[in-house]
């Protein structure tokens, strides 16, 4: 599954992986922090929310009003930062239909709390926002339609965070998330078989991957292909993060970039 960067609006094949920012905390002009959207016939899911979100979801030709679902993975501000803007936009722009938002009770709670500084409840006409919290254990079901069945696990952060599988049944692909974590099992059984893993390669610290970590859970759960994210862009050589995996994953890798699309 070869990527391509592809910033025509919207007629592109779906369901389809957008990359939305690549970058670890500290992005700069080309990398936005780490988020990404999966666009699908009925349903269009943002993960994490970082920034002013409709800017890049526009730029990516995401219909707003198709936006069903945001799944926030943690409460770190390189990826919840930007769902009081998300929200506050799509009421001032006039939405109706309900947004569901999932996420460790962990998060949500704390969401909700930042959501209430800014004193939500008074604004009127609010459009519904469905809390959705997921039990901290492996596999969790987060939702399931035609096109997507999405599991959650725990992974091993900083604070309670969640890795993904995303599982196509039309196309019988499967696409896994790691998110911030260092390596685990869970994220290798997240992404047994998978044809594309996405994982972080923040760097050998407390709660983060290196590249080659990330190869290492690659070649374990056997993946089609790895493509790093989450990564330092502040000067790095990025080249030798991909080299880095190389030495643990046979198999093809990548850098995730900033409006990269993945087909599934
Ligand atoms: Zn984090």
């Amino acid at each position: 599954m070869q990527p391509s960067v592809d910033r025509r609006k919207g007629k592109t094949p779906v369901p389809k992986l957008i990359i939305l920012g690549s970058s670890n905390a500290i992005a700069d002009q080309n990398h936005e922090n780490t988020h990404m959207v999966i666009l699908g016939h009925e349903r269009s899911i943002l993960i994490d929310c970082v920034s002013n979100p409709i800017v890049r979801l526009r730029m990516a030709g995401v219909e707003l009003d198709n936006l069903t679902d945001v799944i926030l993975t943690h409460f770190h501000p390189d990826h919840v930062s930007g769902v009081p803007l998300l929200l506050m936009d799509l009421w001032l722009l006039g939405r109706k239909g309900a947004l569901n938002i999932y996420g460790l009770e962990h998060t949500l709670e704390r969401v909700q709390k930042m959501m209430d500084f800014y004193d939500w409840s008074a604004w009127p006409n609010f459009y519904p926002v469905i809390f959705h919290q997921l039990p901290e254990e492996e596999m969790s079901p987060v939702l399931s339609s035609q096109e997507y069945r999405i599991f959650a696990s725990p992974v091993n952060h900083l604070v309670p965070t969640i890795g993904l599988r995303v599982e196509f049944p039309q196309t019988e692909k499967i696409l896994a998330y790691s998110c911030d974590t260092e390596p685990v099992p869970s994220v290798v059984n997240l992404a047994s078989g998978a044809d594309v893993l996405i994982h972080e390669s923040a760097g050998l610290s407390r709660g983060h991957s290196s590249a080659g970590q990330a190869g290492q859970v690659a070649r374990q759960a056997e993946v089609g292909a790895l493509f790093l994210i989450h990564y330092p862009t502040n000067g790095s050589d990025l080249s030798q993060l991909v080299e880095q995996a190389q030495q643990t994953f046979q198999g093809p890798v990548a850098l995730a970039e900033d409006f990269m699309e993945l087909d599934f």
